[in-house]
């Protein structure tokens, strides 16, 4: 199918995006990386008489500390996964990254756009979540940062008002000794998950402290399994790590519902998903087990 017509404006500056987001209305869409939206214009789902380009607006930058990594909002899936120097806490967004669509969408896909997208079994919204990343929104006048809990609100619905732009997101290292890692499966190599999960595990003097274990692809929005997460507090890094897959399998249950009754969403939470969130924990737990005796 053709796209509908539309016209391109390329603002100079976030603020004049801002406005023209304003001014044009619900008739106006930001183009990031156009690997979802135009798409969705090929098959008429969405029909924008604007598409406001703000590629070029200098929101490309990536800045790395061992505590901390500052993506703008139009940065690649493909800089992430290309980084040289992400700290090992981080390396669960290179894991997303290298299973996020094929290279020729990583060069394109932006970050930002990901998260605005809120793709119920996107990477990104669910990294957000695990690290409790603040994502910065800007319209004309300012910017406010917005928790990643806030964030995703359920199917492809973002808590963005309709003049703001994704300009920032920053992950923060919840502890100086950290470890994380996302494992999900899907069909095909390539395609979106069918379930992820991720895991990021804190320890102090050998025992884990803080954790978060974040499952996508099984709601509306990426969730956090507080219960498993419970189960992992308090264990010894350089033991056996606990079997979490039942307790994993009942939570999800219990978040999803009725949900579970049709066949594809029986498979992918009762069996699927459980077993990732019980492989993102063990991968997890070996990286930071690596860690530790590297400090020692
Ligand atoms: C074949 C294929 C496979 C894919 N597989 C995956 C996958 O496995 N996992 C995955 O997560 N994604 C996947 N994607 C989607 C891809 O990651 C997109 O890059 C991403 O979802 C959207 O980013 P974008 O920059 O392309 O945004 P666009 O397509 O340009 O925009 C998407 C939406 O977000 C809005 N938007 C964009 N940027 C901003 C911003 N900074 N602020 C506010 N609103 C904004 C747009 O107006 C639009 O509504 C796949 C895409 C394709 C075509």
């Amino acid at each position: 199918m053709k796209f509908s017509r539309f016209k391109v404006f390329f603002p100079d500056s976030v603020q004049e995006a801002s406005e023209l987001l304003r001014e044009i209305g619900d008739d106006a869409k930001i183009l990031a990386g156009g690997q979802s939206l135009l798409p969705m214009m090929a098959f008429r789902l969405v029909k924008p008489k604007a598409l406001i380009d703000i590629t070029n607006l200098g929101l490309v930058g990536v800045h790395v500390s061992p505590d901390q990594i500052d993506i703008g909002g139009c940065a690649t899936h493909r800089q992430i996964e290309t980084l040289q120097n992400l700290p090992v806490a981080f390396e669960a967004l290179r894991d997303g990254m290298q299973v996020l669509g094929h290279v020729s969408i990583r060069n394109r896909g932006t970050v930002g756009g990901s998260l605005a997208h809120s793709d119920p079994s996107a990477e990104w919204p669910a990294l957000a979540l695990a690290f409790d990343a603040e994502i910065m929104a800007t319209n004309k006048e300012s910017s406010r940062t917005v928790e990643a809990k806030e964030f995703s609100l359920g199917w492809f619905t973002s808590s963005l008002e309709p003049d703001e732009i994704v300009t920032s997101v920053l992950f923060r290292k919840p502890g100086e000794l950290t470890a994380s890692s996302l494992v999900e499966v899907s069909r095909r190599s390539g395609d979106f998950a069918l379930c992820g999960a991720i895991c990021v595990l804190s320890s102090q003097n050998r025992s884990i402290t803080q954790t978060k274990i974040v499952v996508f692809g099984v709601a509306e929005t990426a969730v956090r399994l507080p219960v498993v997460e419970q189960m992992v507090i308090g264990n010894a890094i350089f033991d056996d790590p606990v079997n979490v897959s039942r307790v994993a399998r009942e939570s999800i249950l219990e978040i999803i519902g009725n949900r579970s009754n049709d066949e594809k969403s029986g498979f992918v939470s009762q069996i699927a998903a459980p077993d990732v969130v019980n492989n993102a924990l063990r991968k997890t737990i070996i990286r930071l087990q690596v860690e530790a005796k590297r400090k020692l």
